[in-house]
Order: structure tokens, then sequence, then C-alpha cells
């Protein structure tokens, strides 16, 4: 099947994202300042996925935009990345109150709109930061310190993708050991993110018609 334009990838998220923020109800969009519906290149070969909008990302609209967000956007540099150049996500949409870890019923609330922006934009790898997003689409309960750093292959929408998880950039504030461990396994991402199968080119015209010689 053809794959869609940047510019229809585009409008169909922009579609997505007046309706989760206009009309759709959540538990949690009376407390939201902004819904945070990620950010970033809509047809990005890299995806990132991390838990919750924090406090300043609920003021800007926009997700990993604190301390966290720097850290990533610092890692992603050292490998010729910037946020433009990628999509950042979070599993949830609005931030809880008073930064409470989420709620199984907000996740599952979630969970669709996620999964729809992972079609739309169709990554190749996406990394998930942090316990709450990696097993939430890896469907394991095997926690981040036990798979980081190791790729995954899963069925998303019916698309074969590639999981990467990582450290949550906030676990790397907080520990220099993590912090390492982080920057080693975002340092093997110009290697995976290669080593994708190319999507097989459509068959020349003259090969379709059985021109041959
Ligand atoms: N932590 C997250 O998981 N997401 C953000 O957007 C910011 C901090």
């Amino acid at each position: 099947m053809a794959k869609p334009s940047p510019e229809d990838r585009r409008a169909e998220l922009v579609e997505l994202y007046h309706h989760l923020r206009d009309d759709h109800d959540c538990p949690l969009k009376a407390g939201r300042r902004k819904l945070v519906f990620g950010s970033g290149n809509a047809n990005a070969d890299l995806m990132f996925v991390g838990e919750a909008p924090g406090a300043r990302e609920d003021e800007l609209g926009l997700p990993f935009v604190g301390p966290a967000g720097r850290l990533l956007e610092q890692l992603l540099g050292e490998i010729g990345l910037e946020r433009k150049d990628v999509f950042i996500n979070n599993v949830l949409m609005c931030r809880p109150p008073g930064n409470r870890d989420p709620l199984p019923d907000e996740v599952e609330e979630c969970k669709p709109f996620l999964k729809k922006r992972i079609e739309l934009i169709e990554p190749k790898v996406i990394c998930t930061l942090g316990n709450y997003a990696t097993k939430l689409l890896t469907g394991s309960p095997r926690g981040i310190t036990k798979v980081h750093g190791e790729p995954q292959q899963r069925e998303i929408e019916g698309r074969m993708v590639t999981l990467y998880p990582l450290f949550h950039p906030a676990a790397a504030l907080r520990s220099t050991s993590v912090l390492d461990l982080l920057r080693a396994d975002i340092h093997c991402l110009p290697e995976l993110i290669a080593a994708q199968e190319p999507e097989p080119e459509p068959a020349p015209d003259e090969e379709q018609l059985g021109l041959f010689g």
C-alpha cells in the first residue's frame, strides 16, 4: 500500500489533536491546563514515548520541555539528532494531579490514542522511556532495568515495529550510573535505525508488464 505523504500524515495528526483537545472527555481533562498531544516530525522514523506530562509540559502543551527534556535533547544531539527529526509523546496526554503515577484506567483511556499516533506516523523504532511506556508497549511485566537497550519486535496496529526500551531521562538526572546506561543505549540508536528493513521498492513498470529483453 502506498505510504501517505508527509502532508497527509500531518493533516491527520492535526485532526486527531483537535478532536482530543476539544471533544474528548477523559478523567484528567478537568485538572489539566493544556493537552500534551506530542510534537515533532510527523514522518519520523524514530519515536519516543514517555510517561505523562509534568508541570512545565502542562503549561506549554508540549512534551519533555522541562529538565528531563533538556537531557533528552542533549543526548539526541550527541548522535546528531534534533527534536525536529523525531516525534516525542507520552502514554498520557494530561498531567496527573501533583505528578502522581498514572492510574490503570487513565492508561487504558489514553492507550488507543497512542496507538493511533503510532499508526499515523509509522516510526521504524520506538524508544519507550521508563517502565510505564515499556510495559505498556511490550505487553510484558519485565521492568526497564532488565530490558533497557534490548530491541524487541512487536506488532502494533497491524505493523511490525522495533521497540527499544530506555531508562527515563528523569531517572538519569537522579543517578550518574543510570545516565551512563541511557547514554550508551542512545549511542546505539543510529545503528539500530539503519538496520531496519528498507521498505520494498514498488516494482518497475516494465516488470509489471512482463516486458523483458
Ligand atoms: N516526563 C515524561 O514522562 N514526559 C514528559 O513529557 C516530561 C517528563
